[in-house]
This record gives structure tokens, sequence and C-alpha cells, in this order.
């Protein structure tokens, strides 16, 4: 690359040049004509035409990174669940209309080939998709920042129900050709495995150490643009996909093993293939760890070899770069930025440290002890020898550490060992990222708190300095102004359209809540919403929804903790009261109950779960009088493209986690900004939510999380609660006797036994407490004027949480970097 600002040959911005770039590209990439094309056809040439006026702005903002050399934000996740790209490359190109237009003009409608992108699925939820939030923000605000992950093949499974419970499919989203990659084999990257370390003397008469692989796979980059809004800048994501070396299938095919060739390159291609549907279970696979280490293995050697000027001096490596450690993991990170300077450098060690330490940031993201990943020293130390040495005298330098500031209180130094001794000798990868990190943050205030004070409280007390919050958000861009247009022209045509990259100005929406005209109009762009996701569960998934009904959605990742059952149970409280004739259904609000959530393939409770949401869907959804006032929904396969127009049709925002247990939450976030109001518990982002919005506009309802951790230290009895509430034991007795399951008990026995012997999320303790909750909703909705009116200031109030205003706090506290000037045009 030149420093020149390169050449390109960007089309023209308009209707008829927009036009004669989508032909050619229709005629000479796809190789058709229009008569002939079909809408997948028509789909990837509108793609490249997209891409074309994109690709003038990323090659300059590449090449201004080059000249002025700044401090660049690389930021390393296992996860970018980016959902489709096509729309979001047409709003940051200002494109929409003019390709709207064009494409008309020849009788093709722009909807049905948005249509017809996959989304790249290759995240599991809410972690992948803040990755994706971050860098769409960072490329908005014009810092100079790279995404690192892997290009999985296979992305998160497809969900399909059959009799109700889950079934999993292959995502195959490259099949039908992938517009938005651009392969760049010639930067392949070598990456080591397995083998033993030899000490030798070197030249200059040092004892070395050298690691002596046993086994190599290459790393091939495939670049994404990353579009900031209208601000002249596409900045990369780079996804590495595995490949066997040339040497090691040439060699095999020399002695005529054709077989023995092949099998070595599927091992070697495996490391990319498939995406661990994991999300918040703990998971311990030999091939998940090769993963880690392949991909952030590429990422550095790329950093260092590709967008360092030859030559640099590595002590200075903290001036240009900041790895941000997304979860843990690519903390591996760590020990081979540390392998890098000592073994290759020829850096002493201690001046390798004083670099490695400043170079890296840690994001965590959990609460649940046994998500905190940890690998068993057996197995990093035959995977990645020299790595488990260089930990382990990691580890001995800080204990050294912990115990002479401690004088020597040796039950905190094991404690705090990166080693863990029980149930098997491991590493703990939260820890090592802690040590070396140069700041620690959690992802809400309680969350960043309950990390002081319960998960990491030796190392809170030890580095105080390291430890700060950085709430999250999420993208106005893909959740407000794409997801939701009818809201978009409404906030724009009353306050401009800056809100758009400055989300703080819809607190000027504020005093229009008092304002009826408006109030109106907010209600006719969320029934306009309702229809068409009516349209889609229509004709997606042949579910009918009644557009009139109060749309109460709970959509996240299966997890117990998030307590799918807890809204469950609220729904069969219903269909009991109304069947034993307690409740007349002229008394009951009418709601449509979304669920969308896909479990774990190895997860069994959370798949029971969804099986038992379905049972009771069909038959409340079969009952002639219950469902005239309560239906349930739960479209498969939820995913990003889902959200975006569920999201936005929602009236009731289910938020409703054991307070304590979730991290953050941003799902929460993007229901609240589209003026769904919040039922919800004093947890997460929850809370920030609630003092944003004003407790009048958010349904709190709950233990607190200290309550919960009490009660739970006094011995927490759930069947007390089935015993004493009348209410509560009606409901689960319904389960239990098989009235969602054709009469047979055993069916969801394990899920009645786990709720009464265990329920370690304390369901039933809050039980009651929900059901008030919901009646205070009931009463709240029936009044559809001041509903709106708390709508809109949800909307008016939740500017705060948008990821550009993460993205400030991550530069202020964390990585101290600057933009770039935006790159006008
Ligand atoms: C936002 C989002 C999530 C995260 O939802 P939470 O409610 O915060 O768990 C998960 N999946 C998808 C597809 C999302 O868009």
């Amino acid at each position: 690359m030149t420093e020149s600002t390169p050449l390109i040959a960007t089309p023209e911005h308009s209707v008829e040049g927009f036009v004669r770039e989508y032909l050619r590209e229709l005629n000479f990439s796809q190789g058709t004509v229009l008569e002939r094309a079909s809408v997948n056809d028509k789909y990837l040439a509108l793609a490249r035409t997209v891409r074309h006026y994109l690709m003038a702005r990323w090659m300059r903002t590449t090449a201004d990174q080059i000249r002025t050399q700044p401090k660049a934000v690389a930021y390393l996740s296992a996860e970018f669940l980016l959902g489709r790209q096509l729309d979001n490359a047409l709003i940051a190109s200002d494109l929409e209309s003019i390709a709207r237009e064009g494409l008309a003009s020849l009788g093709v409608d722009l909807d049905e080939l948005r249509e017809e992108e996959i989304e790249p699925g290759l995240g599991n939820g809410g972690l992948g998709r803040l990755a994706a939030c971050f860098i769409d923000s960072l490329a908005t605000m014009s810092v100079p920042a790279i995404g690192y992950g892997i290009r999985y093949e296979y992305g998160i499974f497809r969900q399909t129900f059959v009799d109700g419970r889950q079934v999993e499919e292959p995502d195959n989203w490259l099949d039908r050709g992938s517009p938005w990659e651009f392969a760049h084999p010639e930067h392949e990257v070598t990456v080591s495995f397995g083998g033993h370390t030899e000490k030798y003397t070197d030249p200059s008469g040092r004892e070395r150490t050298r690691w002596v692989p046993g086994w190599q796979v290459l790393g091939v980059p495939y670049n994404y643009m990353v579009p900031g809004y209208r601000n002249g800048r596409v900045n990369t994501l780079r996804l590495w996909s595995a490949r066997a070396t040339h040497a090691f299938d040439l060699k095999i095919f020399n002695y005529g093993d054709y077989a023995e060739a092949v099998r070595a390159q599927t091992f070697a291609e495996n490391i990319s293939k498939v995406l661990y549907p994991e999300d918040s279970t703990p998971q311990g696979k030999e091939l998940r760890l090769q993963q880690q280490y392949f991909f952030v293995a590429c990422s550095l050697r790329d950093f260092i070899d590709q967008l360092l000027p030859e030559g640099f001096d590595l002590h200075r490596l903290p001036e240009r770069i900041v790895f941000q450690l997304n979860d843990t993991h690519p903390v591996i990170a760590i020990p081979e930025l540390m392998r890098i300077l000592v073994d290759e450098q020829g850096f002493e060690w201690d001046e390798a440290w004083d670099v490695t330490r400043r170079c890296f940031a840690y994001t965590c993201h959990t609460l649940l002890p046994e998500a905190l990943e940890v690998w068993p020293v057996e197995l990093m130390g035959r995977l990645l020898p020299r790595h488990l040495e260089i930990i382990y005298r990691i580890n001995d330098d800080f204990l050294d550490e912990v115990r002479e500031s401690s004088g020597g209180d040796e039950l905190l130094v094991r404690r705090m060992s990166i080693i863990a001794e029980h149930p098997e000798r491991a590493v703990r990868m939260a820890y090592l990222a802690t040590v070396a990190g140069a700041k620690v943050n959690g992802v809400a205030e309680l969350h960043s708190q309950l990390l002081r004070d319960k998960v990491l409280t030796d190392f809170a007390d030890h580095f105080p300095e390291k430890f700060t919050n950085v709430t999250n958000g999420v993208t106005p861009r893909r959740f407000l102004r794409l997801a939701n247009p009818g809201l978009s022209a409404l906030i724009t045509e009353a306050i401009g359209d800056g809100w758009v990259t400055d989300l703080d100005r819809l607190r000027e929406l504020e005093p229009l809540a008092d304002d009826a005209e408006f109030r109106r109009r907010f209600r006719e762009v969320k029934a306009a919403n309702k229809d068409r996701l009516v349209r889609l569960l229509a004709t997606r998934d042949g579910i009918d929804v009644d557009p009139g009904t109060m749309l109460d959605v709970m959509v996240k990742r299966l997890h117990e903790y998030k307590r799918q059952l807890l809204k469950l149970l609220h729904v069969v409280t219903l269909y009991d009261r109304i069947t034993s004739g307690e409740l007349a259904v002229e008394d009951v609000t009418p709601r449509t109950v979304v669920f969308g959530a896909k479990a774990a393939p190895g997860y069994r409770m959370a798949k029971e779960i969804i099986a038992l949401i379905n049972h009771v869907g069909a038959v409340v959804n079969a009952h002639p009088e219950v469902s005239r006032v309560l239906r349930v929904a739960f479209p498969a396969n939820y995913n990003v493209t889902v959200a975006e127009t569920l999201v936005p049709a929602a009236d009731l925002s289910e938020q409703i986690s054991l307070a304590g247990k979730e991290a953050s939450g941003t799902g929460n976030m993007k229901f609240a900004l589209n003026g769904a109001l919040t039922i919800g518990t004093d947890d997460g982002a929850n809370v920030e939510i609630r003092q944003l919005v004003g407790d009048e506009h958010f349904f709190l309802f709950g233990l607190t999380e200290p309550e919960a951790s009490a009660m739970q230290e006094a011995g927490y009895r759930p069947s007390s609660y089935y015993e004493e509430n009348a209410s509560l034991r009606r409901a689960i007795d319904l389960i239990a006797k098989g009235t969602f399951s054709g009469g047979d008990p055993a069916t969801f026995a394990p899920v009645v036994s786990n709720l009464l012997d265990e329920d370690r999320f304390m369901v039933l303790a809050d039980y009651q407490s929900y059901l008030d909750a919901q009646e205070r909703v009931e009463a709240a909705y029936a009044d559809p004027d001041a509903w709106s009116r708390s709508a809109v200031l949800n909307v008016a109030r939740t500017g705060f949480f948008s990821s550009d205003r993460s993205m400030r706090d991550y530069l202020d506290r964390i990585w101290h970097a600057e933009p770039l000037p935006a790159n006008g045009e």
C-alpha cells in the first residue's frame, strides 16, 4: 500500500450512476442478464454495487492510518454477530433512496433483495452482538480500529422445532456467495501448535528458550468493510480462516498417500469450521483452545508485520496499539506477545513484561463462576507448551509480589494463583487477564461493582486502579435508524437527524411526551411496526398474531439464569385462572407473549424449557376461551434479523434475570430505545435504564442482589414457596400432571423437580412479585395515552445506551486513543 491517496473509481452518486454500475455487476460479475437473473444474482450484484461506493473510503482510511501512525484499537473477539450487511452499507453510504429508485427503474424491488441476504451468524448472542456494535461505533467515530476474529464456515446453528423440541441445522451462510468479504491468501500467517521447548545458548552467550512445534496451520485473512455512518470512513474487520500448510500436503502427496494428505487438510481446516454454540455455559474442548490461539496468533502477527512500519521498535508498541480482550476467549494473546518479544525479538523478560502489560485490557462478561474459562494444564502443555511455561513464570512473579505485599499470606497466595489446583490443575484465564491487563472492566455499573466485591475481590484489593466500568451500548444505526424507519422519521421530523450519531439528543423529545399529537403519531408508528411483525411471523413461521394485542416480548439466549420459566409460569397462571373461571376473559388485557431463544445443543435443561414453552403455547393457543385473550408465539431461529422486526413492535420488554446474574444485557437497551416499557429486575443495565427513565416508567419487581445472596446463604428452600402460594402451586401442578404434554406427567418432570428441589435462579421466590408487577402492567396499558407517554420518555431518556457513548468511555478510561479527523468528501 502506498502512502498517497489511493486511486479508486467511485461510481457516481446518482440514480443513473447506480444503475450503470448495477448492470455492469450483473453482467460481468454475475455473468447474467437482468431478464434471466435469479433473485440471488440480483442480490449479489446489488451487494457488490454498494460495496464499490465504499471502496475508496476504505482504502483512504487504511492509507491514512498507515501514514499518520496513530494509536489504534484492536478488538479481539471470538464472536462478531454482524447481522445483515446490505442494509447497513446502504444507510452508511446514503444510497438507500438512490438504490431503491434505480432498482425500481429496472423493475427490481429493493426489499425483495434485502430479504435474500443470509446474516453472518458468527456469534451466539449478546457478547458477539456487542462486538459488532462496537466496531460500528468506532468506524462512525473515525477511531483507528480493527476487529479481529474467526471466519467460521458454519456460524450459530439454524434452529427449527420438531414436536416443539429444538433441532439444530448447520448454518451454511457461505453457500450462496459472500459478497462482503475479501480473501487475502497472500497475507497468510503460519500458526504453530504442540511439540516441545528447548533451551539453547544464543551467539551472545545468553541462555534462551525456543519452541519446537509439532504441527502448523495457516491463517488466511478475510477482510470485511466496517462503514462509518456518512463520515467517509470505513474500518476493517479481519476474520481468519484455517488452511493446511502447503509443505504438509506436498510432502505427503509425494509419498503418494492421497488420503492422508486430505485428512491432514481436514484436520487443519476444522479449526475455523464451526462456532461453538455455547453461551454462559462451561466449555472445555481442545478444538476451542485451538480456535482461540489460532485467531489470536494470526492477529498479533498481522498487526506487528503488516500494520507497523518496517523496523518499528517494539518497545514502543503500547504507543501504537491496545488489544481489547472481549471476555477470556482471546486471553492466550498475553503469553503469545510475551513469547514473540522474548523468544523471537530477544527482549529481556522484564522489558517484555513492561510492554505486554501496557498493551492489553480485559472485559469481563459474566458473574457465573462456571462461565469463567479455565484450561487444564495438561491440555495447555500439550497444545501450547511454551505458553504454559510463560504463564508459570508470570504467575511466579505475580505470586511473589502478592506474598510480599501481604506479608506472606499463603492462603491469599493460593486464592490468587493463576493456576487452580482443584479439581484439576488448570489455568484461570480471567486471572491471567487481570494480572496482565492494564485495565479490567465490567459491562454495567452493578456488574462492575459485583466483579470487585464478589468475583475478583482479591485482585480488586491488590490492583484497585485497574478496575473500571464501561456500561454496554447498542448502535443506533442498526437498532433504531435501520430497524425502525417509522420512528426514525418521526424523531428526525421533530429534532433533526443529528441523533443518529449523537444519541443524547433524543432528550430533545422529552417535551413531546406531553404533546397529544406527537403521542398519537408515535402510536401510529408502533401499530405499523406491529403490522410489519405480524406479516413476518405469518410468512416466515406460519404464526398468526393479532396486532391489536399487547406484545409482550422475551427474546434472548435460553438460559436458566435469564428465567424464561418465570415468564412461562405467568402464562400458565393466566391459563389456569381463565380456565378455572377465576378470571373472566373480559377482564384480561389481550396479549401475545412472544419468545425467541436458542439453547446450547448440549444444555439439556434449556432444551427442555424450549419444549415446555412450545407445549404450553400449543395448549393455550388451541383453547377457545383462553386464546381470545392470550397467545404464545415462539418463532424459531431468533437472530439479529428477527430482532430488527421484533424489537420495534414490542410493547413490553421482559428483562427478568435473577438479580446479580445478568452482567448487563443489551436487548434491554434495544427495546427501551424503541419505546417498549420494561418489566425487569434490578439487574445488569436494567438498573441504569430504570434510573434514567424514572421509576414510574419502568415495572420493577423481584429480589435485589443482596437479598437474593442473603437468602441463598440462609438456605433457600423453593418448595416453601410452592407450599405457601396457591396460585404458584396450581401452575406448577398443571405442568406436573401433564396438562401440556398430552396427559403424560413424565415429559416435563425434570423441569418441575428442578424448580422444586433446587431452583438455582430463584424463580419461585420472585413469582409473586412478578405477577404483581404484571398487574401493574395491565393497569398501565389500559390507558393508551399514558402508556405512550411513558414509551416516548423511554426513547427520550435512553440515548445514554448508544455504543458510541460506550466507545467514548473506553477511549477515555482504557484506551487513551484519539479519533482520526472525519474524512470529508
Ligand atoms: C441483542 C441481542 C442479544 C442479546 O440479548 P440479551 O437480552 O441482552 O441477552 C442476543 N441475540 C441477538 C440476536 C441480539 O440481537
